[in-house]
């Protein structure tokens, strides 16, 4: 099934079958879209779309996943290329957009130079976008944190993802130049009924903001799941109670739309 499945990968390369989404990613406490996340999507010419949950492993486990992951890449900064020129206002200085990237993408020795050529000759300034990485790029070897290092004095952002869950350990947080620590989903849908779960999210949010990290939660689905947080202090989220991921001409939209409706409230 593995093979069969690496084989319909690699085809699907070749059709240009690998999308990014975009999720707003929003300032809870303005309700402003503050940045967005690319998530990969797998479009199949028939129109069927395939999330990451069916294909991710077997990607990040191929050589396959260098090449899909350098699309997104190249994908999300013409996207953010055309957001800026699209917009009145152009993007804003702290507005940013995550995408995934695998420790194995890390590790690649021919990384940086792909992202920096992709990225400079968009003219898009590193800062508006954000790396998100998740604890297992440590695995990886020393190229994988080294090159993180050389991305962080790029000026790219660096976010930890699906923090509190696999192996993710504390040491992890002092060994990676990181700016963002994602709070996982499975917590936010927990602690709304054990005191347990929201114990850690309070640990988190303390543990954040004493490493002067952003936090950022994950999957917020309810509007008391955003009340709580918002009165914990996290000034950051993501989740279906916005926006689920959308295609890019939708995402723009929202930015388009969100922008008038500040020019009305100026007004
Ligand atoms: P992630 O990076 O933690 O992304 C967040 C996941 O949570 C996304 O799932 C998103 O659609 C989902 N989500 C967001 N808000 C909510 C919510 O309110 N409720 C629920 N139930 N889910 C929510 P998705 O798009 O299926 O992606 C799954 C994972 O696949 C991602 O988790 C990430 O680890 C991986 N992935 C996605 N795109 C890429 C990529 O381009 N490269 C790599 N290497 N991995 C990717
Ligand atoms: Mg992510
Ligand atoms: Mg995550």
């Amino acid at each position: 099934d593995r093979i069969n499945l690496e084989n319909k990968m690699a085809i699907a390369i070749e059709n240009n079958e690998f999308v990014p989404h975009y999720q707003p990613i929003m300032d809870l406490t303005t309700q402003r879209i503050a940045g967005c996340e690319a998530l990969l999507r797998w479009q199949s010419a028939d129109g069927k779309l395939c999330h990451p949950g069916v294909f991710i492993d077997a990607l990040e486990q191929s050589p396959l996943i260098l090449e899909v992951g350098q699309r997104i890449i190249e994908k999300c900064v013409t996207d953010l290329c055309k957001i800026r020129d699209s917009l009145a206002g152009g993007l804003e200085e702290s507005f940013f957009a995550s995408v995934n990237v695998s420790g194995r993408q890390f590790a690649d020795p021919q990384f940086i130079g792909r992202l920096e050529t992709v990225r400079s000759q968009a003219g898009i300034p590193a800062k508006h976008i954000k790396l998100e990485v998740t604890e297992r790029i440590m695995t990886e070897g020393p190229l994988a944190i080294s090159t993180l290092q050389i991305c962080r004095a790029l000026g790219y952002k660096i976010a930890i993802d699906d923090f509190g869950t696999g192996f993710s350990s504390l040491q992890y947080l002092a060994a990676m130049p990181l700016h963002d620590l994602k709070i996982d989903r499975s917590f936010i849908t927990q602690m709304m009924a054990s005191d347990k779960a929201l114990s850690i999210v309070k640990t988190l949010i303390h543990l954040a903001k004493l490493l002067n990290l952003n936090l950022i939660a994950e999957g917020i689905e309810t509007r008391e799941q955003l009340l709580l947080l918002r009165n914990l202090g996290v000034k950051m989220g993501q989740g279906y109670l916005f926006a689920k991921p959308m295609p890019y001409s939708e995402f723009l939209s929202l930015l388009r739309d969100s922008e008038q409706d500040e020019v009305r409230r100026a007004a």
